[in-house]
């Protein structure tokens, strides 16, 4: 014990005789506040302001009343308060920041939160390389046809050995036609809902498909395999899509797709289909003939939901052919979002695309793969085998998958921290630099979401369609 300590050094610290004094973050005082660089705002025709902070994925309407304050405690210089009140719903929402704070370094911890997942597991699935249709635009080259059985063995070994250390599992159908390639789902969808459960593991499916054979009973069977996520493609009325979309023996494929969408919508099950229009110059105007055709036939059940998208030279055979919108694409899209909005149909928006990281290509992905009917493991589903740099490895049937270190650094690398431009951008927490991996690489330029220059026009859009005028209750102003 020491000699003129009054407390026995060894059992007890001489500092607890003292008051506390609590780390500066804990202080109930008044801090510096000063607005988030990764505010965006808009105001809307009525008053009502939004405010996205990309960082935090929050989206904030302010009553017409709130705007003009909320407003000039958003200055550059900031200001001291403490933090209650409205003051406190900012600094919540990401809105306000204390003086200080390195937003950057949050957003490289976020990327490499979302980044590095061991336990996720995502897979694209090509159950058939080949396709039922020919459409004008398409970019494959149907060079297989169904899945391998010994690709499908491989699969759900390597699914199998995984699974013990996955909290989410996800399974996407693409092709060519993914039905066309059934006994290849048939195979694999079941097992893989079944060992999901096994494990306790979150588990989803979804499917890109061109809906011909979506026929009532094969949704029976999707259905019951928790395959409840589809994306169908109708490019406008009847006579405009047998002719962008003809099947391979040039016959009309529209009645018998929206046949199978009618019997879809008549079902109580939980599905969602995302009804996918690609549009061009020459067949926009027509396109709210085939909303009224969808109000009048499905009705205006929210388990449909529209997604305009301009035609584009996608690197098929025909792309000489092929007619593009060029910088009119938002506008037009815009324009027919405000067509089926005002039919009661649902239309896609921000909402969902508001989230840190919610606009980065799933190629940009580690744990995300596809994997061909033939065994090649790639990365993004636009290439596909047609770019040696995409095709990253190969699965045996062992499940065991052998993938180039280098090629799967060239996709997944943080492209954002050696591009300027994305430093600095104030959609960098959304889109992370790497929307498109595919566009860095071709151009070396950053491959720039449409968001990042019509953010304010989308946000006013999300009110306008979404929030349907309600307005959230913020606290009321005490500063
Ligand atoms: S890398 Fe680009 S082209 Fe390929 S899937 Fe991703 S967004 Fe599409
Ligand atoms: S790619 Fe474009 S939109 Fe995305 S962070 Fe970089 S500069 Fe911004």
């Amino acid at each position: 014990m020491d000699s003129t300590s009054p407390v026995n050094l060894l059992k007890r610290s001489p500092h607890d005789d003292k008051a506390h004094v609590l780390h500066p973050a804990l202080e109930p005082g008044a801090k510096h506040w000063v607005p988030s660089r990764y505010n965006i705002r808009a105001s809307a025709q009525d008053g009502r302001l939004i405010i996205w902070n990309t960082l935090r994925g929050s989206m904030s309407v302010f009553k017409a009343e709130q705007a003009e304050t909320v407003i000039s405690m958003l200055s550059q210089k900031g200001f001291e308060a403490p933090q209650r009140d409205l003051v406190k719903y900012l600094v919540e929402r990401g809105i306000l920041i204390q003086r200080g704070v390195n937003e950057y370094r949050q957003v490289q911890l976020i990327y490499g939160q979302q980044q590095f997942r061991p336990d996720v597991l995502q897979l694209i699935l090509l159950a058939s390389e080949d396709c039922n249709f020919r459409c004008q635009y398409c970019y494959e080259k149907f060079e297989h046809g169904t899945m391998h059985p010994l690709v499908r063995t491989g699969i759900k070994r390597m699914v199998e050995k995984r699974l013990p250390q996955l909290r989410n599992l996800h399974i996407e159908w693409f092709g060519g036609e993914p039905l066309y390639g059934l006994s290849a789902i048939e195979d694999i969808a079941p097992w893989v809902r079944d060992m999901a459960e096994k494990h306790g593991v979150r588990y989803s499916s979804a499917m890109t498909t061109n809906g011909y054979l979506l026929t009532p009973d094969v949704a029976d069977k999707l259905l019951s395999w928790r395959l409840n996520h589809f994306q169908v493609t109708l490019d406008g009325p009847a006579e405009h899509h047998n002719q962008s979309r003809p099947a391979r023996d040039g016959s009309e494929t529209f009645q018998t797709i929206f046949n199978n969408l009618k019997s879809l919508a008549k079902r109580k099950d939980d599905f969602s289909v995302l009804l996918r229009v690609n549009f061009a110059p020459g067949n926009h105007e027509d396109v709210p003939r085939l909303m009224d055709q969808v109000r009048q036939e499905l009705g205006t059940d929210s388990r449909f939901r529209f997604h305009f998208h301009p035609v584009g030279r996608w690197g098929g055979a025909n792309d000489a052919n092929v007619e593009v919108c060029g910088s009119s694409g938002f506008d037009i899209s815009a324009q027919l979002k405000a067509e089926a909005n005002e039919r009661g149909l649902q239309v896609e928006t921000l909402r969902g695309l508001n989230l840190p990281g919610a606009q980065v290509c799933y190629a940009a992905r580690p744990y995300n793969l596809i994997i061909g009917a033939t065994g090649k493991v790639m990365k993004c589903t636009v290439v596909l085998d047609t770019d040696e740099r995409n095709i990253v490895g190969q699965i045996q049937p062992s499940g065991e998958m052998t993938l180039d270190p280098d090629k799967m650094g060239l996709w997944t690398e943080p492209a954002f921290e050696s591009d300027n431009q994305c430093k600095k951008c104030i959609m960098l927490p959304n889109c992370q630099g790497i929307s498109c991996p595919l566009v860095r690489m071709q151009t070396g330029e950053s491959p720039c979401v449409p968001t990042r220059r019509y953010a304010k026009r989308q946000m006013l859009e999300t009110l306008k369609y979404v929030d349907n005028g309600k307005v959230k209750q913020v606290p009321a102003m005490t500063r």
